[in-house]
C-alpha cells in the first residue's frame, strides 16, 4: 500500500483517483472544485485539508491538471511541492502536456532529490473509469518501476517510451493522428449517409476493411452506431474540443521547433479551432462530424 497524494480531479483524474483507492492504497486528493473533493471523499479518498502538510507524508504524488502552466505552478512556483516534499517523492505527471515543461520539472526533481516520470494517457475517460488506460511512460526505469503498482491499478498498457519527455512526445504525436483519423472517419461517413448508405452498416464494414481504425470502431461519431460513445449523448463528456486544440496546438509547436512538417496536423487544427469557435469547445472531440455535415 502506498500513500498517494492526487491533484486534479476532474473528468480524468477523478476515476483515476479512485481506482487506486479501489486498489487499497491511502488517498488524498485535491482540486480547486469543491464538487470534485466531496465526490471523491464518497467513494472512499481522504480530502485534502492542507496540501504543504500532506506533502510531507506521502510516497508519490500524481498530478492530472489541464496545461503545462498548472502543473509548474503546483509542483514548482505557487505550492511549490517540489520544495516542501520529502527527500525522494516521487513525482508522477499524467496530465498532456509540452516536452519542455516536462523535461524542465524532471530536471529540477532530480537536483531536489526527488524522482519524476511524465506519464500521460490515452482511453479517455471510459479508460480512467474501467482502469484500462495507456500509460506512456518518459523517465528512469527504476522509478517506473517503483510507480507500476499505481500505475497498474489505473491502467491496463503501460510503455515505457525513453528518457524524460518521451512520454509526452509519444502523447502529442498519439493525439495529432487521433485528430486526422476524426476528421477523415467523419467524413467518410457523413458522405457515405448522403449517398444513401446507413453508417452503422458502412461503419461495419470499414471496420473489416483498410479504412479500419479506432475512432470508427471504438468510438464512432455518427449517433445512434454506438451505444456508450459521447455521440450517443449528444457529444456531452469524454475528450472535449477544447483538449483536443491544446494537444493539437502542441502538435503544432513540436512541429514548428523540429522543422517537421505536418499538413495534415495543422489542417485538422484549423477545423477544431473553427469549430471551438462555433461554440462547440465543451463537446466532446468526435463533434467535428457536425461542423463536416453537409449543406441543407
Ligand atoms: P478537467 O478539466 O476535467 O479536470 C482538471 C481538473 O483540474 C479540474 O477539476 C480543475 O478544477 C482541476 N484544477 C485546475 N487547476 C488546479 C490546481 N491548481 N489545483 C488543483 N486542481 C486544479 O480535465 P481532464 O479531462 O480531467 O484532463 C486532465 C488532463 O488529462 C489534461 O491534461 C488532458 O489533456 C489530459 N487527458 C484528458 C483526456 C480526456 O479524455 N478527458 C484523455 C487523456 C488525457
Amino acid at each position: 500500500m502506498s500513500r498517494v497524494l492526487f491533484i486534479g480531479l476532474g473528468n480524468m483524474g477523478l476515476p483515476m483517483a479512485k481506482n487506486l483507492v479501489k486498489a487499497g492504497h491511502h488517498v488524498f486528493g485535491f482540486d480547486l472544485s469543491e464538487l470534485a473533493m466531496e465526490n471523491f471523499s464518497k467513494a472512499g479518498g481522504f480530502r485534502s485539508i492542507s496540501l504543504n502538510t500532506e506533502i510531507k507524508d506521502v510516497d508519490f504524488v500524481i498530478t492530472m491538471l489541464p496545461s503545462g502552466k498548472l502543473v509548474s505552478d503546483v509542483l514548482l512556483e505557487k505550492n511549490a511541492l517540489f520544495k516542501e516534499a520529502r527527500e525522494g517523492t516521487t513525482f508522477i505527471d499524467s496530465s498532456t502536456i509540452d516536452v519542455d515543461t516536462a523535461k524542465r520539472l524532471a530536471q529540477t526533481a532530480l537536483e531536489r532529490g526527488h524522482f519524476m516520470l511524465d506519464a500521460p494517457v490515452s482511453g479517455g475517460t471510459g479508460g480512467a473509469a474501467l482502469g484500462t488506460l495507456t500509460f506512456m511512460v518518459g523517465g528512469n526505469i527504476a522509478t517506473l518501476e517503483r510507480a507500476r503498482p499505481l500505475l497498474e491499478a489505473m491502467g491496463k498498457n503501460l510503455f515505457h517510451a525513453g528518457e524524460a519527455g518521451t512520454g509526452q512526445i509519444a502523447k502529442v504525436c498519439n493525439n495529432m493522428l487521433l485528430a486526422i483519423h476524426m476528421i477523415g472517419t467523419s467524413e467518410a461517413l457523413n458522405l457515405g449517409k448522403a449517398l444513401g448508405m446507413d453508417p452503422k452498416v458502412l461503419s461495419e464494414i470499414m471496420s473489416k476493411s483498410s479504412g479500419s481504425n479506432w475512432s470508427l470502431n471504438t468510438y464512432n461519431p455518427y449517433p445512434g452506431v454506438m451505444e456508450n460513445v459521447p455521440a450517443s449523448r449528444d457529444y456531452a463528456g469524454g475528450f472535449t474540443v477544447d483538449l483536443m486544440n491544446k494537444d493539437l496546438g502542441l502538435a503544432a509547436e513540436s512541429a514548428l521547433r523540429s522543422k517537421t512538417p505536418i499538413p495534415l496536423g495543422h489542417g485538422a487544427m484549423d477545423l477544431y479551432r473553427v469549430h471551438a469557435q462555433m461554440g462547440s469547445k465543451h463537446l466532446d472531440f468526435s463533434s467535428i462530424i457536425q461542423f463536416l455535415r453537409p449543406l441543407d
